[in-house]
């Protein structure tokens, strides 16, 4: 160390900055000797934290000064000489953690696969496979009966081209070692070593001639290939913006750079990923939660090499590295799914924005219904409309009607005129969705004799229902239970179920239609992994006659054989306390409808009412988004809610009744030492909707200002109150900047 220091006197050592996975709001220095190699920002270094050691991204390197040099701790180890995240990947990761006022070290995390954070290499990984040689083939051709397994072995790489893998020999014969090494022994069979990329080029679709719509739009896009710009592809369902998708990918392609494709779920999707499959013979990664570490860093590392041209993910493939960035599109913009709604809680359509701007590439988000906030930003000049306004072929829209449910009977929620609908259908050999926005067989559990709901004892709600499994489950803490004999309230009555959830439609619609075949599909249905695509392969295959489900099937993927929709509890989110209810429950309707039929035959939805005259509705009938838009956010405006206004909500909470309002308290009089404005605006400490959730207690407080630099100013002087105060250490505290869910 002396030696260092002689030397620093030419070169001065170096300090670095690094991002920790902690859940602290700064970066931390370390010393380096100046005689290491500089490495650029962006590469893992290995550090000492308190009694650990850890992975941190380098941020920044300084000079050292000769304080620091007496401070700081040394550097254990610069893990690579690339660095991991691209630069503009790092600055994105960057502007996140300060926009959502989050840690850095957490936001990295969610750029970085796990494998990475725990000091793995970072690149695709080799993969080993077997091949037919040139002598293999020959005597492959010819009969030969002595060795059954060497000759069904040879004929499965004969066929196979591209080699096969140890897996996938393993699936034509379990003991196939012994056997590969004699023929590799002999010469037919040689070993070799591949990145590991998965067969692309599927089946060839024809590729159909653009409508004149598409046209337009594809070429407004395409010229903003190289820079800049945000388009919204607004059309309606099945009006072809799939079809744009797949044509700008294709320049983009050309153009030797790679497509970041966002999807709102990737269960929902395959017929995305299958038509691009088909469209373009080459490597897609597909990045998404259920992956395993290894999948993921495969996935990752084939998208920051430039390997895999296209990439897919849902929401955290927004941080995906990318060699050769060239476009992003969002599907489905609007989607809440979008928003991570906790930890690092960003919005991955804005982040995607910002990351389109930084890199200087187009972004495209498609819709038939529009995020408000994104009509706004049209309205405003930010983002340029595309517009879409026909389906393609000879698709119509479907008929829209409101069935009035008042003095109508209802049989576990179905009202006689639809079941009328749905038995048309069956004749007809016709499929029928029903879509309802509550999974269970009945959200209630009443006692017959005294009224007694059975509660969540860790929640302010109350237990669903689930009758396939005989448990009462809290759809909120997932708490779960067995079901009461009789009543404790009255110790006498008997319970039963009280509403309806879509065991219980699917097994009155089993009643009903006793020769029908029902498919339920919702979250409980869908659990075990591949659950869902068996189910839309029966769904697509037509070996199903009614579908029932939640919001799942109003998400990416098509119903065509579909045409009759029946909504059934739609009155629920016309009167909720959530102002974004409605935008949503319309979005869920339209494209509900919209994936129904798409066939020759038009389609038609029956909405089940008890409001026919809610101005929700005539939006619905009329089949204009735009009109209901146009209409929401004039009251948005009137009444200055998102996206007129913006909003960021501190929520605590904390197993002692009292701990998470009086820190709410704290909070509030900590604002008022902070850059408040006319613009900003501090809301009362409350108590949240559910107070209760998972036997914590929970608090909150809004905050709302008319433009976000100050708002943005006021965050960062209150937050560093927050992390000061004592109050904050006894509570469990978090702050949402553009919340959507604030209750
Ligand atoms: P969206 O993404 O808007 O729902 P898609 O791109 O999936 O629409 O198109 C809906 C259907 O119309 C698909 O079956 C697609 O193959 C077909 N299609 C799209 N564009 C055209 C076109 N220009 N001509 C004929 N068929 C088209
Ligand atoms: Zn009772
Ligand atoms: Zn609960």
């Amino acid at each position: 160390m002396r030696c260092d220091r002689v030397i620093s006197v030419a070169t001065p050592a170096k300090v670095f900055r690094v991002a920790v996975p902690a859940p602290l709001r700064q970066c931390f220095d370390y010393s380096v000797p100046p005689q290491i190699p500089q490495p650029a920002p962006g590469v893992r270094v290995r550090v000492p934290f308190g009694r650990r050691e850890l992975v941190g991204v380098l941020i920044e390197v300084f000079d050292e000064t000769p304080i620091a040099r007496a401070r700081l701790k040394p550097v254990l180890e610069i893990l690579d000489r690339e660095p991991v995240l691209p630069a503009a990947l790092l600055g994105l990761l960057r502007w996140a953690a300060e926009y959502y006022h989050h840690p850095l070290g957490e936001v990295l995390k969610a750029a970085l696969p796990a494998t990475l954070r725990r000091g793995r290499e970072p690149h695709v990984m080799r993969e080993f496979f077997w091949q037919a040689t040139a002598t293999g083939r020959n005597a492959a051709a010819q009969a030969f009966n002595s060795a059954p397994l060497q000759k069904k072995i040879i004929s499965a790489l004969v066929e196979a081209p591209a080699g096969l893998t140890a897996n996938q020999l393993a699936d034509i014969a379990p003991s196939w070692r012994a056997t590969v090494r004699r023929l590799v022994m002999k010469g037919w069979v040689i070993l070799e070593e591949r990145d590991p990329i998965e067969t692309p080029l599927g089946p060839v679709a024809p590729v159909p001639q653009l409508t004149p719509g598409q046209h337009t739009a594809l070429r407004a896009i395409a010229r903003a290939l190289g820079s800049y710009r945000a388009f919204l592809l607004h059309g309606v369902t099945s009006s072809g913006k799939t079809e744009v998708y797949l044509k700008i990918i294709e320049q983009v392609l050309d153009r030797r750079e790679q497509a970041l494709i966002l999807v709102p779920e990737i269960g929902l999707t395959p017929q995305l990923i299958t038509r691009m499959r088909g469209r373009f013979g080459v490597p897609i990664a597909v990045l998404h939660s259920s992956l395993s570490d290894q999948e993921r860093l495969h996935a990752w590392a084939l998208a920051r090499e430039g390997k895999a041209p296209i990439v897919l993910g849902t929401r955290s493939a927004v941080f995906a590295p990318l060699k050769t960035p060239g476009v992003i599109i969002v599907d489905e913009e609007h989607d809440p799914s979008y928003k991570q709604q906790d930890g690092f809680r960003y919005h991955a359509r804005d982040v995607a924005v910002m990351r389109a701007h930084r890199e200087g590439i187009p972004i495209v988000l498609g819709s038939a219904t529009p995020s408000l906030d994104s009509l706004k930003n049209v309205a405003e000049g930010n983002y340029f409309q595309v517009e879409l306004p026909h389906r393609t072929g000879n698709a119509r829209l479907p008929e829209v009607r409101l069935l009035d449910l008042r003095r109508l009977p209802l049989n576990d929620g179905l009202a006689p005129p639809l079941l009328e609908q749905i038995q048309h259908r069956l004749e007809r050999g016709e499929q029928s969705l029903l879509f309802l926005n509550r999974r269970g067989y009945a959200p209630v559990y009443m006692c017959h004799d005294c009224g007694w709901l059975v509660p969540c004892r860790r929640c302010d709600a109350k237990l669903t229902f689930h009758r396939r499994s005989q448990r009462l489950r809290c759809h909120h803490c997932g708490a779960d239970s067995a079901l009461p004999t009789c009543c404790p309230q009255c110790g006498e009555g008997s319970l039963h179920p009280l509403g309806e959830g879509t065991e219980r439609v699917e097994d009155a619609l089993k009643r009903w239609f006793p020769e029908a075949r029902v498919l339920r599909i919702d979250r409980d249905s869908t659990r075990r992994k591949g659950a869902l695509e068996e189910k839309l392969r029966r769904v697509d295959a037509g070996e199903a006659d009614i579908l029932v489900g939640t919001q799942m099937l109003s998400k990416g993927h098509d119903f065509p054989a579909v045409t009759l929709v029946g909504v059934l509890n739609a009155d629920q989110r016309l009167y909720s306390i959530d102002f974004r209810a409605s935008e949503q429950l319309v979005q869920q309707i339209f494209q509900v409808s919209g994936r129904a039929g798409r066939g020759a035959k038009p389609g038609e939805v029956w909405i089940q009412t008890h409001h026919p005259d809610h101005p929700v509705f005539a939006a619905l009938r009329s089949q204009d988004y735009e009109a209901f838009a146009q209409y929401t956010l004039a009251e948005r405006k009137a009444a200055r809610y998102p996206p007129y206004t913006y909003l960021a909500l501190l929520r605590a909470e904390s197993p002692k009744p009292e701990a998470a309002l009086q820190f709410m308290q704290v909070a509030h009089e900590a604002a008022h030492s902070c850059p408040l404005n006319e613009t900003v605006e501090v809301m009362e400490a409350v108590p949240s909707p559910m107070e209760r959730r998972a036997g914590r207690f929970r608090a909150q407080l809004l905050v709302q200002s008319r433009q976000r630099p100050p708002l943005h100013r006021f965050l960062s002087c209150w937050l560093n109150l927050l992390d000061a105060a004592p109050a904050g250490k006894r509570v469990r505290w978090s702050l949402d900047v553009d919340p959507t869910d604030l209750y």
